[in-house]
């Protein structure tokens, strides 16, 4: 299958599900570590039409919503600062850190301005040399590349007042803190496609090696999902857990070697902390000694008060797979996509917003 019309062919979802049903004997929990597999699953409705014994959680996934509070409070802490323009993803603005959120400090006079890529960031820099333009860096290995060729860009390009506030996030860290954890028992994990099309595989193969759990890297369109999760079906009846690909067409066993090494010339593993999760190890990208100077948590003194999560919310333990947002008490009532309580239902790409947007009516 070459092209993106055959992977929203009903006949062919119809003939693996058919397959699925049949192969799956007992049982299983399958998690997504991807806020865009946690849209399309919702949209497509593939959950209602997996067989009940097949359960899809939502994993830590959606790169807003792992953002820790104490992350965005230093954020915007950065945002009071004089002279400090504050640059960053959209829906970043809109979550709420413990007090308030970057929209809230922008209607109270900071300088915040939403961008669509770490490129427009750096063009605010050029355009205001007198003042200290800070890009608020989220994401996992997917935006990690572009942030770290921003870097090098403003180095090249001798732009001295172009900072990164680097909360990037590593994936393959927080499956294990997740497995760790033991709150869940998963079979299988569907990988993400694009966090996998840059470091390919081999990351995940520990999975399947030292934890038994059966790995399939997916693609986001539904007979993509659908193949990774008969995939994952093969592989837990036949107790031989694997790391499948079954998104050929946009990932390599290898990754995407360049992207690989243009971040890893700026950036190298540290510490980080996740929404609900707390601190990991090695599960962050921080910026390395070579280019430290772009480092706006080394640049600036930050003064953030500490944090707390927002009254009510569970978005740590639906993140945490623990916990779906129909437990949330605030659900639909307090907590709306207009008037979002916490990240997972600000985030386009949030369980709770999936939830509140496609809906399931057999709690799954
Ligand atoms: Fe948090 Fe709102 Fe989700 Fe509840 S419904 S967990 S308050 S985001």
């Amino acid at each position: 299958m070459k092209y993106v019309q055959e992977y929203r062919n009903p006949e062919t979802a119809k003939r693996l599900l058919q397959r699925i049903r049949r192969r799956s004997t007992k049982p299983i929990k399958l998690m997504e570590f991807c806020g865009g597999h946690t849209v399309a699953i919702f949209k497509h409705g593939l959950r209602q039409l997996l067989p009940p014994h097949i359960q899809m959680l939502s994993g830590p996934g959606c790169p807003v919503c792992v953002t820790a509070a104490c992350d965005l409070d230093k954020a915007i802490a950065l945002g009071q600062l004089p002279g400090v323009i504050i640059t960053s993803f959209g829906d970043m603005v809109r979550v709420p850190g413990s007090r308030s959120s970057l929209q809230q400090a922008k209607a109270s006079g900071a300088d915040v301005r939403v961008v669509y890529s770490a490129q427009d960031a750096l063009a605010i820099a050029r355009e205001n040399p007198q003042k200290s333009v800070v890009f608020i860096g989220i994401g996992f290995e997917t935006t990690a590349p572009t942030i770290a060729a921003s870097i090098l860009q403003a180095k090249q390009a001798k732009i001295k007042n172009y900072y990164v506030l680097c909360l990037h996030k590593n994936c393959p860290p927080i499956m294990k803190a997740i497995l760790d954890l033991g709150e869940v028992r998963l079979d299988g994990i569907l990988c993400p496609g694009h966090v996998s099309s840059v470091i390919g595989a081999r990351p995940y193969r520990f999975l399947a090696e030292d934890y038994r759990i059966a790995c399939a890297v997916s693609g986001f369109e539904p007979v993509d999902i659908l193949l990774a999760v008969d995939s994952l079906v093969e592989q837990i009846e036949s107790g031989q857990p694997i790391v499948e690909i079954s998104y050929r067409r946009g990932v390599k066993e290898e990754g995407n070697t360049i992207a690989l090494k243009l971040m890893h010339s700026v950036f190298e593993s540290g510490a980080a902390d996740w929404r609900g999760i707390g601190e990991v190890a090695a599960s962050g990208l921080k910026i390395n000694k070579a280019y430290e100077r772009f480092d706006a948590e080394k640049r600036f003194e930050i003064k953030a008060p500490p944090a707390r999560e927002p009254k009510g919310c569970i978005c740590g333990a639906i993140l945490r797979g623990v916990s779906t947002p129909t437990d949330c008490k605030l659900f639909r009532k307090t907590c709306t996509p207009e008037k979002p309580v916490g990240p997972c239902m600000v985030s386009s790409e949030g369980a709770c917003a999936a939830y509140y947007e496609f809906g399931t009516n057999d709690g799954r």
